[in-house]
């Protein structure tokens, strides 16, 4: 069985969680793309972990994680992220985690670049979160990327970096910054290269012969299908594809067919960084929503802008991520309402659609908002039949509304708060 877990809306819906609930049916947990830019959050057992790269089932001890092709991969990071992980008694071996030869290395110079264009761009910025991440792809499409095989060859690095530098350079003087030094990119690779050369190996090779065993693979998406490159709301995505659709080419295994698609969708809508953001509250509605439901970005602390349940972007996203059926999160955080908004459509120009736009309509797009509801607290529900009357209403508006059915309902943080539907 290969499923993928990936995001309905602009990310940050709770898909760490939901693979940490989910992943016990599973051998083996794939992330297929983005870098340490994720911030997946986990509460169980062990504690509460905030995952930036690894995929979020290191913390079982039955499962294999698998660092995919399509991820862009900063070595330092990684490896701060493993020691707290060790620190904190996970068992992290080459056993249980297996990094792509052929994922990207995210550099200095990729941060550094990230940094200098966001603030030249100052008010026109795109709402980075300046890790590296658009420059680290933007060279593995220009081919000028290291590989995590030449890691594994110190003897041919080097003369790697001093070609990909000499063009670099010319770009990070444009910038009017000092050159990058070849010695100084070379002692981080040699650096924090040691420790994670041990994890590297053909993953396709793995994926394959576990897939062809009958092994049940999971993968872990980053971000939503509102932040995908190209069906997002582009230039405000992320750089990778974040589609379930483009999981298995991520991961490693691009002649497979998925099985099953899940879906994860919040109750009501977040989003951090820029762009178009058509629910968008403010004021005191907005204050106590965030509030509510903590919405601080898990990578980098940024409050999450907050709005109601959009229906035209969760009807889009359900749509681009070939949802099988959906887990719909943090419903327990809407408990405070008497009145629930959702924007059922949107208004551009006029005319009102449930059709979700693209470009210069979608910053046109004002939200058409009705009321349902409020249904109290459903923190302690752990079963349909305990579920109030009002809390059924949101769901099955919702299932029509995106027309996919939710099978999960996620009531709280922790990783028995949930409700499984029939
Ligand atoms: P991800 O990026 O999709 O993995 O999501 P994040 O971890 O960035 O953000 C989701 C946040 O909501 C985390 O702080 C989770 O612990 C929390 N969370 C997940 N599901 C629920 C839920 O059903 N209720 C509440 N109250 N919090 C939740
Ligand atoms: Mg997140």
């Amino acid at each position: 069985m290969l499923t993928a877990i990936v995001g309905i809306n602009w990310g940050d819906e709770g898909k760490g969680r939901m693979v940490d609930l989910l992943s016990s049916d599973y051998d083996v947990i794939c992330r297929y793309q983005g870098g340490n830019n994720a911030g997946h959050t986990v509460i169980n057992d062990k504690g509460k972990f905030i995952l930036n790269l690894l995929p979020s089932g290191i913390l079982r001890e039955t499962t294999v994680n698998v660092m995919g092709n399509g991820m862009v991969i900063d070595l330092e990071h990684l490896a701060g992220e493993i020691k707290s992980l060790t620190d904190r008694g996970i068992n992290i071996t080459p056993d249980n985690l297996k990094i792509s030869e052929k994922a990207i290395v995210c550099l200095p110079y990729h941060k550094l670049l990230d940094i200098l264009e966001e603030e030249r761009l100052a008010d026109k910025k795109f709402g980075s979160t300046r890790r590296g991440i658009a420059p680290v792809y933007s060279d593995k499409y220009m081919k000028k990327g290291i590989r995590m095989e030449d890691i594994l060859r110190p003897d041919i690095l080097r003369s790697k970096v001093r070609d990909i530098l000499e063009w670099k350079n010319i770009v990070v003087s444009g910038y009017g910054h000092a050159p990058i030094q070849e010695e100084d990119i070379m002692e981080w690779l040699t650096k924090y290269g040691e420790i994670i050369a041990p994890y590297v190996t053909d993953v396709s090779d793995y994926l394959a012969s576990a897939a062809d065993a009958g092994k049940d693979i999971m993968f872990e998406a980053q971000l939503g299908a509102l932040r995908d490159i190209d069906f997002g709301i582009y230039p405000y995505t992320s750089s990778s594809q974040t589609l379930a659709s483009f999981a298995p080419i991520g991961a490693g295994i691009p002649g497979y067919k998925l099985d099953l698609s899940i879906g994860i969708m919040k109750a009501y809508s977040t989003c951090v960084g820029e762009g178009p953001f058509t629910v968008e509250m403010f004021g005191d509605e907005a204050e106590e929503l965030r509030a509510a439901g903590g919405e601080y970005g898990a990578a980098t602390g940024r409050p999450r802008r907050v709005g109601p349940f959009d229906v035209p972007a969760s009807k889009y996203g359900v749509s681009v991520q070939g949802s099988d059926y959906i887990a719909l999160t943090k419903m327990d955080v809407l408990s405070y309402l008497d009145k629930i908004p959702v924007c059922t459509a949107y208004e551009i120009d006029g005319e009102k659609t449930d059709k979700f736009p693209s470009g210069d309509r979608l910053k046109r797009a004002k939200p058409v908002v009705e009321y349902l509801d409020g249904f109290g607290d459903v923190s302690s529900c752990r079963s349909a039949e305990e579920l109030p009357e009002a809390a059924k209403k949101y769901i099955e508006f919702i299932e029509r509304a995106v027309g996919c059915p939710v099978k999960y309902v996620s009531v709280g943080a922790e990783r028995d708060a949930y409700i499984e539907l029939k």
